[in-house]
């Protein structure tokens, strides 16, 4: 018979306990992993080449798809180019959401090729009818492609990347459908109070000036003149002649404010506002929404993300609200 000391038999139990807490552990861990890389493939990997897209994708699909997107806050899609590890996530994406309408300019020959290797590629923006569009260039050929400041193409997009998922994953329909119906609520509710906000804006003050022209749906919609210093893209760079035109229109109109643009270099109109005499009103949200964790009071007064449709709006509307009307 053998016998073992107090503290032998202690530390035997104590090694014991642990080699079993870590095997535990370990098992523990294992299944973690094992089950985290499980839901990872069951749940459909959508990625959005900009952040409106990747933002709709989230509030459409809600938690049965998972959402990344391919570009981040603060990046302007015209001049984005993609890297080699984006190529890569293009490829290994369930689904890729692209924008269309010459918006992603330097990736359009790579989103080409991808879709030749039979990915699903699916664009909600190309399904909106061309009545809605917006014709622009010497030649009225070129489709303004920004869509998303328009609240009727909007839920229009919705609509069609709803229809989409559904056809993916028909088990999930009334759950898109649910995440639809609140979306277009949530969108017209931002837009009723921002189609008031613009309303109190004099009339001869409702003139927004921008870095590029981004803000042509935008205008139509809340009946707000818009100017911008280059065109619909921001590839082609504003000539002389284009910014003393910008400078004789500021002092003509005696426009108070200009807004630069998150995605945009400022520099250009940040010299035109000293020329003019003119403010910069604010940073508007364009071609990229904000960041998750920068929030702005939404309507409820509570806080909402300006990585978010609404967010972006709201900030927006406001800022050009408070300049325009010179409560800066
Ligand atoms: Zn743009």
């Amino acid at each position: 018979m053998k016998y073992f000391s107090i503290q032998q038999t202690l530390r035997r139990t104590f090694l014991d306990g642990l080699l079993t807490s870590m095997l535990g552990l370990l098992i523990v861990g294992c299944g973690q992993d094992g089950l985290q890389q499980e839901n990872e493939r069951q749940v459909l990997q959508v990625l959005a080449t900009t952040t409106h897209l990747a933002d709709l994708a989230r509030q459409i699909g809600g938690d049965k798809i998972a959402v990344s997107s391919l570009m981040s806050p603060g990046v302007d899609p015209h001049s984005f180019r993609a890297s080699a590890h984006d190529i890569n996530r293009l490829h290994r994406a369930d689904l890729v959401l692209y924008h269309g309408f010459a918006l992603e300019g330097k990736i359009a020959q790579v989103l080409e090729g991808a879709k030749k290797t039979g990915h699903a590629y699916f664009s909600p923006c190309e399904k909106v009818s061309s009545s809605s569009l917006i014709y622009s260039g010497e030649t009225n050929q070129s489709i303004d492609p920004h869509l998303w400041f328009s609240p009727d193409i909007w839920i229009s997009c919705a609509r069609a990347l709803s229809d989409q998922l559904t056809k993916v994953l028909p088990e999930y329909k009334e759950n898109f459908q649910g995440n639809l119906e609140a979306f277009e609520k949530s969108v017209r509710q931002v837009d009723q109070w921002g189609q008031s906000l613009m309303l109190s804006i004099a009339e001869p003050q409702r003139v927004l000036i921008t870095s590029h022209d981004a803000f042509q749906y935008f205008g139509q919609h809340f009946k707000v003149k818009v100017v911008g210093l280059q065109g619909i893209n921001t590839l082609v760079e504003a000539g002389l002649a284009d910014r003393a035109n910008l400078v004789d229109f500021i002092r003509r109109h005696q426009s108070p404010a200009l807004f630069v643009e998150s995605s945009v270099n400022p520099k250009a109109l940040e010299e035109i506002a000293k020329e003019s005499g003119a403010v910069i009103g604010g940073t508007l949200f364009s071609d990229a929404l904000g960041a998750e964790d920068q929030t702005v009071p939404g309507i409820d007064g509570k806080p909402l993300s300006t990585a978010t449709w609404q967010g972006m709006m709201v900030h927006n509307l406001t800022t050009i609200a408070r300049a325009l009307n010179r409560q800066l």
